[in-house]
């Protein structure tokens, strides 16, 4: 291992000087999931590490009508958090329990697709992400956070440190195919957020993974719902939409050809949960 210095900061305020006075050459690190396999097998070579473990970023607080997560909290973190089932059911949905004990909420914003299962429910909430570095703070929707394969909004010296989440307002279900019934990478997973006022669709949140360069938001499937009555016709339009607008891939998981097919039924059986 080529690592020289290990830096282990005790609040934020130390991470981002940390950071700052680095820079590129220090490698943030939080569960390490996804970091270490690549140390250990020599792909990445960091002369300077820095992990986020105790840097008190692992908090889960309801407040005003949201949860504020820490990005560095454990999916085991979340598979409490009753006030939001929908991140329940996402963190039920991640890895082994391993990963769970080990990943965070502020990694999985960073995987390679097809991994992204927390990331596609925090979309589906609308969450905010707040990145941090040594001059401040700034708060971004997620969907905005994502630029393309690998890339994202965060500016060199900036962390992720914190998830903004609303408490739904309305009914949510998630659905995860994978090739075995658990601890499998996706090869669609569709998270939903959808409000019915008396007898129409007033706002839909649908988010898929595993089926584009990073978790996406469906929004033309959201368009089909919106006005309508939840039926089974605007369900099946919705589906038809989403398979239409992701951009799947091939892996060795699934083909691009069986992931599109998988993304209409599985955002139809999401639908189809919510609506009862
Ligand atoms: C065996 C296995 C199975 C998995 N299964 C699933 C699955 O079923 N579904 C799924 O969605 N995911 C899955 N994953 C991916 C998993 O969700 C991620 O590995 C995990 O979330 C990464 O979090 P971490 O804290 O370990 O990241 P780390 O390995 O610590 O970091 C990963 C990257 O993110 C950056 N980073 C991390 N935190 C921050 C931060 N706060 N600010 C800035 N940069 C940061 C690091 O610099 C690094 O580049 C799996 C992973 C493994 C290894």
């Amino acid at each position: 291992m080529a690592t020289k210095e290990y830096f282990l900061p005790k609040s934020l305020d130390e991470a981002t000087r940390l950071l700052a006075e680095h820079g590129l050459d220090l490698l943030v690190m939080a569960g390490g999931t996804l970091a270490m396999p690549l140390i250990n097998e020599g792909i990445s070579m960091p002369e300077k590490v820095m992990g986020l473990r105790h840097a008190g970023l692992d908090t889960a607080i309801s407040s005003n009508g949201a949860v504020i997560i820490g990005a560095t909290a454990t999916f085991t973190k979340m598979l409490a958090l009753k006030t939001v089932p929908l991140l329940q059911q996402a963190a039920r949905h991640i890895g082994g329990w391993q990963i769970r004990n080990m990943g965070t909420v502020g990694g999985n914003l960073f995987a390679p697709p097809p991994a992204g299962d927390f990331a596609a429910a925090l979309l589906a909430l609308d969450a905010q992400v707040k990145l941090s570095d040594s001059d401040g703070h700034r708060l971004l929707p997620l969907s905005e956070f994502y630029t393309g394969f690998l890339t994202t909004a965060l500016a060199p010296g900036e962390l992720v440190t914190e998830l903004q989440v609303p408490i739904p307002q309305g009914k949510t279900a998630f659905s995860k195919l994978g090739r075995k019934h658990a601890n499998t990478p996706a090869v669609v997973t569709v998270a939903a957020h959808i409000i019915v006022e008396g007898q129409s669709v007033t706002d839909a949140r649908i988010a898929l993974n595993g089926v584009g360069a990073h978790p996406i938001r469906a929004t033309q499937a959201e368009a089909a719902l919106v006005g309508s009555p939840l039926d089974e016709q605007a369900i099946a339009g919705a589906g038809a939409a989403a398979s239409q607008e992701c951009e799947p891939f091939t892996d060795a998981n699934a083909s691009e050809w069986y992931r599109r097919k998988m993304t209409d039924v599985y955002v139809r059986r999401t639908l189809a949960q919510i609506a009862g």
